[in-house]
């Protein structure tokens, strides 16, 4: 207990002469500047972003390794050197975003303009947000001069959003002995007071991520006229069977992460998001049949095709679960295909210098607030660092709304100007407290 008090009275000290609000002004400028780079997946060309970040470190003296795992595709770090032999902290952002249909926004998804005391456009959140907290955290550290007991490693990777084989996959399997972390920081949970539970501040690190299943599910039957109904009709068949494989949810044990949480907590609050981490779900996403383009309403097609994305919780087996799947479509015909499956979860511990770190920092910039543990239900780069042994935590540290959190992917990302400045500082003293000397 003296031991935290002790640390947490060393993190506000070496603070002291950092003029925060000034530094939360230059990160939101930078920001906004970074969500100008239309780095959109595909292409996902993020050679422009990676000389923007590149020009920032360098001018500040901190050198920059730089990766191409293919033309466009650029990966790069720079490192704080420490003294002892503790392993590193990687601070890890992606730089490519998901498409925006600007047709839909009010505003230009690539303007990074301030509006209503926030900062709108793609990757406001998604990750180029969170990826300006960390480098701001990053360079306060050099500025300050903060002696470091261990390496604190800034990565900014392409290709996240089409599942990291250029970015962090790539970077795991060339150059993993430059990274070797003892820990990863990367997006997952943030705090809110209207997503996670009734009336309580609660700042979620996630610990872990659901496992994907992607099922391709075909039927095959016989084209004919439209006149004369068949039971060789494909789309009839693939309807009813999808009808009895989603007509009930799937059973699921609740993960112990999970559990947890509702310890905590209490009820978690209803909706889609905590339906998501405390259930196995499936979303039937594209549906295609039909001859000809525009499309004959009067043929038959010969073939139907569905395709379901499947987010397992941390316990099931996948392939028990297919065996499932199977059972409820009742239709051994139909081809059944995993057209993409992720590695199987890993839970990262929370009793960690660094979650509770962490957890400590948050409390102090927001006393009413409960640190919980989380699973996310989507996919990040931490689960393959996970798999390499690195204890990953995901944490946007801003207090976000129900509304702002479901504008990521969505054509309203934003993020709240206010935030901006505390959550630099929890990064800061949680990476001070960890890696200071
Ligand atoms: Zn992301």
């Amino acid at each position: 207990m003296r031991y935290l008090v002790m640390l947490a009275v060393a993190a506000s000290a070496t603070a002291e002469d950092v003029d925060w609000s000034q530094t939360a002004e230059e990160a939101a400028r930078t920001l906004q500047e970074y969500i100008r780079f239309d780095t959109t997946v595909p292409p996902g060309d993020v050679r422009a972003t990676a000389d923007f970040l590149e020009g920032i470190l360098e001018a500040e003296g901190i050198s920059v390794t730089r990766y191409v795992s293919a033309p466009g595709k650029v990966n790069l770090y720079a490192r704080l050197e420490g003294s002892g032999d503790a392993k590193p902290i990687l601070l890890l952002h992606h730089m490519d975003v998901v498409p925006a249909d600007a047709s839909r926004w009010d505003v230009d998804p690539f303007g990074g303009e301030r509006k209503d005391g926030h900062i709108w456009g793609r990757g406001a959140m998604d990750m180029k947000g969170t990826g300006t907290l960390h480098l701001y955290a990053f360079l306060t550290l050099h500025r300050q001069k903060i002696p470091l007991n261990r390496d604190i490693v800034l990565m900014a990777v392409a290709d996240e959003e089409v599942g990291g084989e250029l970015g962090a996959r790539f970077m795991i399997e060339n150059h993993y002995d430059e990274l070797d972390p003892e820990y990863v920081l990367d997006e997952g949970g943030f705090g809110s007071r209207d997503v996670y539970a009734n009336d309580k501040l609660v700042f979620a690190i996630s610990v872990a991520e659901k496992q994907i299943v992607w099922l391709k599910i075909r039927a095959e039957g016989v084209a004919g006229h439209g006149s004369q109904p068949s039971d060789q009709n494909p789309n009839d068949r693939l309807v009813r069977a999808l009808g009895r494989l989603l007509d009930e949810p799937f059973p699921s044990s609740p993960s112990p992460v999970v559990e947890s949480m509702r310890e905590t907590l209490g009820a978690l609050r209803e909706n889609k998001f905590t339906n998501a981490i405390q259930n196995t779900t499936l979303s039937l996403t594209t549906l295609q049949s039909g001859v000809g383009d525009p499309v004959k309403i009067n043929v038959i097609p010969s073939v139907a095709e569905a395709t379901i994305d499947c987010r397992l919780v941390p316990g099931t087996d996948a392939t028990e679960f297919l065996q499932e799947v199977k059972i409820r479509l009742g239709d051994p015909e139909l081809l059944v295909e995993i057209a993409y499956q992720s590695e199987e979860t890993v839970v990262t511990a929370s009793d960690t210098d660094l979650y509770r770190a962490l957890e400590s920092a948050i409390i102090r910039h927001h006393p009413d607030a409960v640190v919980v543990p989380t699973l996310i239900p989507y996919g990040t780069d931490s689960n393959a660092f996970r798999h390499k042994g690195a204890k990953s935590y995901g944490i946007i540290p801003m207090e976000l709304s129900a509304e702002i959190v479901a504008s990521m992917h969505s054509d309203a990302e934003r993020v709240p100007i206010a935030e901006i400045e505390t959550a630099i500082r929890i990064f800061y003293e949680a990476l001070v407290e960890v890696a200071g000397s």
